[in-house]
């Protein structure tokens, strides 16, 4: 009997909405036939957001979650960076405050020997995006040809760029019907969106770094361990290696919040300084990315290498190369202060005394995108230069009145509105031990 293909008659996507609608799980097929015809346009957006609620409220099996994956990668091209030579590395975190940990990580990692095709985001919600803190840079360009990016990656082992319409545009297209829909929350549904990217990329191995807390999408370690299996499990059974680490997202991470601001510190940290916790994100991430690639043996042996890095500097000269190469001005990297500066500085005081407990990252992300350092809506322009300096951390000592943080505005009436915010997002009181950085790990 001849093989029976499927013609683009032979499903129909009220059908396929249907099933899911009623619990019932997809053939690999007819999710293909769905991702390609969302692309093409003959499955329409709101079939398409249909879908999406469908498989928040039902779930999807892994199975399902697998074929979706593929489906959205293969809706788009492949990044050709040559498999021999260096290993191909990368990290994805799934979003926090303050967290400007690529900026400082991608060149360490090619400064230790491995090649870093880094597809970045951009803000979402309450979070920051790599690429705005790129674009703080003056003239640094993030929309790069695939032929380009894979060719800059040999070269100087890290380019950065957004998701084009050439990469997992599926993935691109679902994501905006997501975010106006409600529809981000679904382990499947984060999983195919992660994965398809990074599967793009043709990696050799993944680390991502899932932020649990109060500043993050996943609240709880249990709703993170679940996004994690789920991850590892479709990262293996497409050929990609996934390394999990569980880091902290209560209160934001570093002392910056704000584009300009935050490049600044993760240039500090290339300098040898920068903020105790966001030294040590970068390290354990960075170290697991090591090993998964083979350039450590163990996890001690990984962290010498990286030290080494910042302590030569290589790292610096990597990420100068990059700017450089991305029509960046280099020059900000060992000089960070030449970033652009808001106009407006108003201090927050503590409001009593005692020992700091937390500090609310949402209501410290909020505050940032009201001050013009993230987007309410997909088309508002951001602000680079404006955030917040957290000047006093969980687990130091205050006294009444002492200067705890400082606000960077474009103006002085949102930027005093910001300072009451940030003031209530302290808590201020008895001491307690401060919650580590790592909550735990998983290994795929
Ligand atoms: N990050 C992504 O890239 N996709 C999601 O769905 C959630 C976080």
């Amino acid at each position: 009997m001849p093989i029976q293909r499927f013609r683009k008659t032979d499903f129909r996507a009220s059908d396929l909405i249907a099933r899911k609608r009623d619990g019932l799980p997809l053939t690999a097929a007819e999710l293909r036939w769905l991702i390609a015809g969302f692309v093409s346009g003959e499955v329409a957006d709101y079939q398409m957001s249909a879908f999406a609620m469908a498989t928040v409220l039902r779930g999807m099996t892994p199975a399902e979650t697998l074929a979706l994956t593929l489906a959205m990668r293969d809706s788009g091209k492949r990044v050709r960076v040559a498999k021999r030579g260096r290993p191909r590395l990368d990290k994805h975190s799934t979003g926090g405050v303050g967290d400007k940990v690529s900026l400082c990580l991608a060149p360490l990692i090619a400064a230790c020997g491995g090649r870093v095709p880094m597809i970045s985001g951009r803000g979402l919600g309450h979070t920051g995006g790599t690429l705005d803190k790129l674009e703080a840079i003056p003239g640094f360009r993030v929309s790069l040809p695939l032929r380009r990016f894979a060719h800059q990656v040999e070269r100087i082992g890290v380019a950065f760029a957004g998701q084009t319409r050439d990469i997992a545009p599926a993935d691109r297209s679902l994501y905006a019907l997501r975010d106006v829909t409600a529809t981000v929350d679904s382990v499947p549904l984060i999983t195919a969106s992660i994965l398809s990217k990074k599967l793009a990329t043709d990696l050799d191995a993944l680390v991502m770094d899932i932020k649990v807390g109060r500043g993050a999408f996943m609240k709880s370690l249990a709703a993170a361990e679940t996004l994690a299996d789920s991850l590892i499990r479709v990262g293996r059974a497409a050929g990609l290696p996934v390394s999990v680490v569980f880091t902290a997202m209560d209160a934001p991470l570093g002392r910056a919040v704000g584009n300009a601001l935050e490049a600044r510190e993760a240039f500090e940290v290339l300098l040898g300084a920068g903020p105790e916790d966001l030294v040590e994100c970068t390290l354990v991430l960075g170290a697991e990315m090591l090993r998964r690639g083979g350039l450590a043996r163990t996890e001690a042996a990984a962290r010498r290498l990286l030290l080494e890095a910042l302590r030569s500097r290589a790292a610096l000269s990597v990420m100068q190369a990059v700017v450089r190469a991305q029509g960046g001005d280099p020059r900000v990297v060992a000089e960070p202060d030449r970033l652009a500066h808001a106009p407006h500085r108003i201090l927050v005081h503590a409001e009593r005394a005692g020992f700091i407990r937390n500090i609310d990252a949402l209501e410290v992300g909020h505050t940032c995108v009201a001050l013009g350092a993230g987007r309410a809506r997909a088309e508002d322009a951001i602000d680079p230069r404006v955030g917040v300096m957290i000047q006093r951390k969980p687990g130091d000592r205050v006294r009444k009145g002492e200067v705890i943080a400082e606000v960077h505005a474009a103006d002085a009436a949102p930027g005093r509105r910001a300072a009451r915010s940030i003031a209530t997002a302290y808590e201020i009181g008895a001491a307690s031990k401060p919650k580590p950085l790592v909550l735990g790990r998983r290994h795929g």
